[in-house]
């Protein structure tokens, strides 16, 4: 069994333990993404959510996503950083942020979504496929 991958929120208050493996990893240039993260994309690990553990105090902002499901973002309510989301439409899923990793480097990108949105500096793979939105299916 592959080690779990576990995280936390930059200054450590937040941590989190999954087991399983990632179903799902992408580069989002969604506006949600730009607008959270302040720069052109956010990169995400997505897992089934009953391999999660989590500790520490967590900010919540729920917000209504393009696609106009309900996104749910966690955050540290003392260092800021978003450390994962889920979404009501969608509760069995739990995704975290690539950087929130003890270990960033277990990130894999599969696919490029909402690329419609991206601005012409945020350069990601080429060798990505790249959505206008997500993914069909
Ligand atoms: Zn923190
Ligand atoms: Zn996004």
């Amino acid at each position: 069994m592959a080690d779990p991958f576990t995280g936390g929120c930059a200054c450590g208050a937040i941590r989190y333990s999954i087991t399983g493996t990632p179903v799902f990893a992408n580069d989002c240039q969604c506006l949600d993404c730009q607008k959270e993260s302040g720069t052109g994309h956010g990169s995400h690990l997505t897992f089934a959510r009953d391999g999660v553990t989590v500790s520490g105090e967590v900010s919540f902002w729920a917000m209504t996503a393009d696609s106009g499901n309900t996104k749910t973002r966690a955050f540290c309510p003392t260092c800021g950083a978003p450390v994962y989301m889920t979404f009501a439409a969608m509760p069995d899923l739990f995704t975290v942020r690539a950087a929130s990793l003890d270990d960033p480097s277990r990130y894999r990108p599969q696919v490029v979504t909402y690329h419609s949105r991206a601005w012409a500096w945020d350069h990601l793979d080429r060798n990505l496929p790249a959505f206008d939105r997500m993914p069909p299916g």
